[in-house]
């Protein structure tokens, strides 16, 4: 894919887009290797990190109307990128838009606001010191807000449908709007934002009062768990396949022999059969065509056919 302007004439003319007033940070050339939780992938030719929704828009309108690609991420978490990179525009919702702040009260519940970019292990910790409960078993999915509202990202038979009442987004022409409740379209793992252009920036949990020491009990709890069951010390995007009704991912790996295999860098994790690692040096290439490798044996082994719940983007 070929983008209508060269990078530094791009990056120079989203930042004046941006304007002398924004704190968005504009880069160049930004290996997503070091911006992604796999440690894989070639460069973003312009990746910027907005502090507004303001910004957001912006960036995003700008794209449009200069027919420049443009790629949301939130942390990185859920996707693998292409070994080429990405062309075009990068918006990235990190720190940088990560405000978080109490909301209403009422019925012995409180609501908590969370700007998309915010790492939900931070709305989790924040909720534990105020002694809200229900983002305990949530708390170690590394993921941003935006991004696990967009695949209503769960675990330990929670997930954040539970949790989530009303979240702003902004639509595919950039206007901002709400969704309350039904709205929100949660499934599992997948939500009404996914695929269609729209951009979570902001959502609000509804959680219980709580005893903060219980909920700090519960959230070690859940960490202790992960940390023993997930291979938490090597570069992964978590789980690589949805899970497919009644039956476990992991389990099928191993029936095919595959717990440990290798292409190139990437290997089935020795630890959950259900996670692709970077075991040192794997290229995103690597990453797919283990993935395919997989799949293919579970599928001709058992008949069930797995489909990825993680992300491919970039120039494939
Ligand atoms: C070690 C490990 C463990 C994991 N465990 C779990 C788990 O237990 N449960 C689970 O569900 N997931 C898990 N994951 C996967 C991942 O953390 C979640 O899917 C998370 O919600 C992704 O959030 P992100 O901000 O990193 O999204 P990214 O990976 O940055 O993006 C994922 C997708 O969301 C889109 N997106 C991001 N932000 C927004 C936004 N604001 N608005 C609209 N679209 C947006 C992107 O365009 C992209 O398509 C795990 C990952 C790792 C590495």
């Amino acid at each position: 894919m070929t983008v209508p302007l060269d990078v530094d004439t791009l990056a120079a003319a989203l930042a004046e887009r941006l304007g002398p007033g924004s704190l968005a940070q504009v880069e160049k050339r930004v290996p997503m290797s070091s911006r992604t939780t796999f440690r894989v992938g070639g460069p973003a030719d312009v990746f910027v990190s907005p502090s507004s929704v303001d910004d957001i828009a912006a960036a995003l309108r700008f794209c449009r109307e200069n027919g420049v690609p443009s790629t949301l991420l939130g942390n990185g978490s859920n996707v693998v990128v292409a070994d080429r990179g990405i062309r075009g525009v990068v918006v990235a919702l990190g720190d940088g838009f990560a405000r978080i702040g109490p909301g209403a009260s009422r019925d012995g519940m409180r609501e908590v606001h969370a700007e998309a970019g915010a790492r939900l292990s931070a709305l989790a910790a924040y909720c534990t010191r105020q002694g809200l409960s229900g983002l305990e078993a949530l708390s170690g999915i590394p993921g941003t807000v935006g991004g696990a509202v967009l695949m209503n990202a769960g675990a330990y038979d929670r997930c954040m449908q539970d949790v989530v009442v009303l979240t702003e987004y902004l639509d595919e022409d950039g206007a901002a709007c709400v969704a309350e409740g039904e709205a929100h379209g949660f499934g599992y793992r997948r939500s009404a934002f996914l695929g269609g252009g729209r951009v979570v920036t902001r959502t609000t949990v509804r959680l219980a009062a709580a005893d903060p020491r219980a909920v700090q009990d519960a959230v070690n709890d859940f960490g202790r768990r992960r940390r023993e069951s997930q291979p938490l010390e090597l570069p992964s995007a978590g789980s690589v396949f949805r899970r497919p009704p009644g039956r476990y991912v992991g389990r099928l790996v191993e029936e095919c022999g595959l717990k440990g295999a290798k292409e190139g860098g990437a290997q089935v994790s020795p630890k959950h059969a259900g996670f692709i690692v970077n075991a040192g040096g794997a290229t995103a290439e690597d990453v797919r065509r283990l993935m395919e490798r997989v799949r293919d044996a579970v599928s001709e082994r058992t008949g069930v056919r797995l489909e990825p719940e993680i992300l491919f983007i970039g120039e494939w």
